[in-house]
C-alpha cells in the first residue's frame, strides 16, 4: 500500500442500498474525476486563508498570491520534465487546453479515430472555414496503426500529430517516444492528451520529445476546475490571444477603428481574466506530493490491482473485456467490460443500487472508438488509482458474479 501522503479525501464514504443496509462506497470511476488528495485538500485549505489577486495589486498578499501561482509553472515543468523555454500555461481543463492547442496550431493535424473527443472533435472543426484534422482508423494492431500513421504523414505534410497516451477507454497506453520520433522524422510536431496517463506514469516531455502535453487537475488527485498545457512557446507566442481580456494586454490604445492592443508573449498571453488561483495551486500540490512518494509505488499498487480486476472478469462467464489493440501490454487502471444480455446502464445501477459501487457507463465521450469496438451501445468502465483497495476490486467481481448468477437462474 503507499503511504499516508497518498490518502485521499472521502475514501470512508458509505451509501444506504436497496436492502436498507449501509455499505463502504466503492468509487470506481477515477478515469472521470480522482478524489482528491488529503494533502491537496490541506494546501488548499491553506491557501484560501491567505490569497488576494494575482499579478496586479502591490499588496503584500497580493504579492504571495502571484508567487505562488507563478511557482505552480515551475512545479508542473518539473513534474513533466519541461524545456526550460516551454510555456506552462493554465487552462480550465484537458479540453480547454486542446482548444488552445487548436487555436494556435498552424495547419493541418493528424488523429487517430481512437481518441476521447476532446482530442477529436475539436481538430475536425473548421479553421478559417477550412476542415483541417486528417482521421486515420486504428488498424487491430499498434503496430498496423503506427504504419497507418506514417502512411498519412508521408502522404502530405501535416503541422501536429495529436494523440493520447492512454485510452479513457481501455487504459491501453500509447509508445509516445516512438509516436514522436515518427511525427518529428516527417517535420510535424507532437500533442500528447495526458489526461488519462499522467495520473498513473511519469511521462518526460524531454525524455519522450513530446512538444505539447495537456492534462487536468481532476483526474489528478486535485479538483475541478484547471488544467495545463506545457510546450513550445513559438506558437503560442506568435497566435492571437485565446482569450481577450485583461491580464493578456500589455498596453490598449482606442483607434479610430477599435482599439491597438499589445499582447503579451508567453503564458499570460492565453490566460486572460482573473486565474483559477486555487485550482492551479491544487495541481502544483498534486504534483508535489506524486513526486515525493513516487509513480513506482502508484504502478505497484495499481498493477496489482488490476491484474486482480483481470482475473476475476475472465472468470466470469458472459462478461467481456474490450480493448483496442492486440498488442497492446502496458495499461493503466481502467478496464472496460460488457455483459452478455445486460444493458451497460442496467450493470452499472445494479452495481450502484444493489452493491455502493460506482462506475461508469456509456460511450466514454469517444463515440467512434466503441463503434469500432463493435459496441456502439455503449460499455461499463472501471476506473481505480491511490484510494482503491483489493476488497474494492473484490466487491466488483462478487457483484458482477452475482449478477450473472441471476441472469443465468431468470
Ligand atoms: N482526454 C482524455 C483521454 C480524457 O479521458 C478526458 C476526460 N474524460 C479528456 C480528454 C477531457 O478532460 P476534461 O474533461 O478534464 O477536459
Amino acid at each position: 500500500e503507499v503511504g499516508a501522503l497518498a490518502d485521499v479525501v472521502g475514501a470512508d464514504q458509505t451509501v444506504t442500498v436497496a436492502d436498507g443496509s449501509e455499505v463502504g462506497y466503492v468509487n470506481l470511476d477515477y478515469a472521470a474525476s480522482a478524489p482528491a488528495l488529503q494533502y491537496v485538500a490541506d494546501q488548499i485549505a491553506d491557501a484560501l486563508g491567505q490569497y488576494a489577486s494575482v499579478h496586479r495589486g502591490a499588496g503584500a498578499l497580493s504579492q504571495i498570491t502571484t508567487a505562488r501561482y507563478e511557482s505552480a509553472r515551475e512545479t508542473v515543468r518539473a513534474f513533466v520534465r519541461g524545456r526550460a523555454d516551454d510555456s506552462v500555461v493554465f487552462t480550465r481543463n484537458t479540453t480547454d487546453a486542446i482548444n488552445l492547442a487548436a487555436h494556435i496550431t498552424p495547419g493541418e493535424v493528424v488523429v487517430l479515430d481512437i481518441e476521447h473527443h476532446a482530442n477529436l472533435v475539436t481538430w475536425c472543426a473548421p479553421r478559417d472555414g477550412v476542415a483541417r484534422a486528417r482521421v486515420v482508423a486504428a488498424a487491430p494492431t499498434f503496430a498496423e496503426t503506427f504504419d497507418a500513421l506514417e502512411a498519412e504523414l508521408s502522404a502530405a505534410p501535416a503541422a501536429l500529430l495529436a494523440v493520447t497516451a492512454a485510452s479513457n477507454v481501455t487504459g491501453e497506453v500509447l509508445p509516445i517516444g516512438r509516436l514522436a520520433s515518427l511525427a518529428h522524422r516527417h517535420g510535424a510536431r507532437i500533442l500528447v492528451d495526458g489526461a488519462q496517463l499522467v495520473p498513473h506514469r511519469a511521462l518526460s516531455i524531454v525524455g519522450s520529445g513530446v512538444d505539447y502535453l495537456v492534462f487536468s487537475g481532476h483526474k489528478l488527485y486535485a479538483p475541478f476546475g484547471a488544467g495545463v498545457l506545457v510546450g513550445r512557446s513559438d506558437w503560442l507566442d506568435a497566435a492571437t490571444p485565446y482569450l481577450a481580456g485583461g491580464g493578456a494586454t500589455a498596453a490598449v490604445t482606442l483607434t479610430d477603428d477599435g482599439s491597438s492592443v499589445d499582447w503579451y508573449e508567453g503564458p499570460a498571453r492565453h490566460e486572460a481574466g482573473s486565474p483559477n488561483v486555487l485550482g492551479v495551486l491544487a495541481i502544483a500540490a498534486a504534483c508535489d506530493a506524486i513526486a515525493e512518494f513516487g509513480y513506482e509505488e502508484i504502478g505497484w499498487h495499481e498493477e496489482a490491482l488490476r491484474a486482480r480486476l483481470v482475473r476475476g472478469l475472465d472468470g466470469i462467464d458472459g462478461v467481456r473485456r474490450l480493448d483496442i489493440f492486440g498488442d497492446v501490454r502496458d495499461r493503466v487502471g481502467i478496464v472496460t467490460f460488457v455483459v452478455e444480455s445486460c444493458r451497460p446502464r442496467d450493470v452499472a445501477e445494479y452495481l450502484n443500487d444493489q452493491h455502493g459501487i460506482g462506475v461508469r457507463d456509456g460511450k466514454f465521450c469517444a463515440h467512434p472508438l466503441l463503434t469500432t469496438l463493435g459496441h456502439p451501445e455503449g460499455a461499463v468502465r472501471a476506473s481505480f488509482g491511490l484510494g482503491t483497495s483489493t476488497a474494492d476490486i473484490d466487491r466488483l467481481i462478487d457483484a458482477l458474479t452475482g449478477l450473472r448468477t441471476k441472469a443465468g437462474k431468470s
